[in-house]
């Protein structure tokens, strides 16, 4: 019929305009570019747009406890810790808890104050803070057992040989050996698991780690000599490469309120802007610059920043916006 709208096209347009958003690169030229958009292409395949599966599969989950595991931690450059990871785990932990999962943000034992602000900043009272000392508790696999479902935002993954670097190849040995165990574990379980990252070296990757080093190529090198350079080796189900971790978050929780009919629940531009100054607050630096006096995330101005945000938030509300229709 002439002029009939693809239901199941236009539901899925808002989606792909959101893949779109999230795999544009706005770093400096510090920070490796151009690798974003072919992670995620490798990661999507020949299936529809990325946010939209993994949000339906986050959208599916049953109320239970759900972990966020975030949170990077590099002493002495990151004391307390970066950006990118805690605001996102902010974002999609308050609206997972509105939709009644019991969640945990579990990070760094030194970085519970500084996420535990971020959640009274978001107004997020259902949103436990844990650190992964209390959390695991020495036992990974009985804290995996407890879980429904875990997501990981930008945590830096052990590679093959059980050792964390940075994008840049440096070995980082600060954060919990165990905490890629939640996933792991949870994988064996047969319960859903999901990574979010920007870089390859997140938690997450190791499903994808072949194409990742196709992809890399000399730039997934380390300067440890482990010999496995810094690629991922703990996988999830779901994977979504995006150009910075917190923004794959933000992206997820804007899908989720598409799927759920929620706009309600889409990430907020003044709340990140909020989420971004109660961080720095709090030692939380741009993982970009590591400038203290730098606001921002990966090295892109929170201005910038919260404009990806409104643009994301615009995709929900002009799907739910409902107007006259066009006479001609
Ligand atoms: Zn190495």
């Amino acid at each position: 019929v002439t002029g009939q709208v693809d239901i199941t096209k236009a539901a899925l347009e808002p989606f792909e305009n959101i893949d779109r958003i999230i795999t544009v690169e706005m770093r400096p030229p510090s920070l490796p570019q151009g690798y974003v958009p072919r992670l995620y292409a490798a990661a999507r395949g020949t299936g529809g747009p990325l946010v939209h599966r993994v949000g339906a599969a986050l959208a599916a989950l049953e109320p239970g406890r759900v972990a966020i595991v975030t949170g990077v931690f590099a002493p002495p450059y990151l004391a307390i810790g970066e950006m990118d990871g805690p605001i996102g785990a902010t974002v999609l932990g308050a609206a997972l808890s509105r939709l009644g999962h019991e969640v945990e943000i579990v990070v760094e034992p030194v970085q519970v104050p500084a996420l535990r602000a971020l959640c009274a900043e978001a107004q997020a009272p259902g949103v436990s803070v844990l650190g992964s000392d209390e959390a695991l508790g020495g036992d990974a696999a009985s804290y995996a057992a407890t879980l429904a479902a875990a997501i990981s935002i930008e945590k830096l993954s052990l590679n093959r040989e059980g050792i964390r670097h940075s994008v840049l190849g440096s070995r980082l040995d600060a954060m919990d050996p165990d905490i890629d165990r939640i996933f792991t574990e949870l994988r064996r379980l047969g319960r859903p698991t999901f990574g979010i990252g920007d870089g390859g070296n997140e938690i997450g990757f190791g499903g994808m780690a072949e194409a990742v080093r196709q992809i890399l190529g000399t730039a997934a090198d380390c300067d440890c000599g482990c010999g496995s350079g810094i690629i991922a080796g703990t996988a999830t189900d779901h994977v979504l490469p995006c150009a910075i971790s917190n923004v794959g978050a933000y992206a997820l929780t804007a899908a989720l309120a598409l799927h759920l009919g929620r706009p309600d629940l889409a990430p907020e531009a003044e709340v990140i802007s909020a989420l971004l100054l109660r961080g720095a607050e709090q030692g939380l630096l741009d993982g970009g610059t590591l400038d203290p006096t730098f606001l921002g995330d990966d090295g892109v101005p929170a201005t910038a920043i919260c404009a990806i945000v409104t643009l994301l938030s615009t995709i929900v509300e002009q799907q739910s916006r409902r107007l006259a229709e066009r006479p001609f």
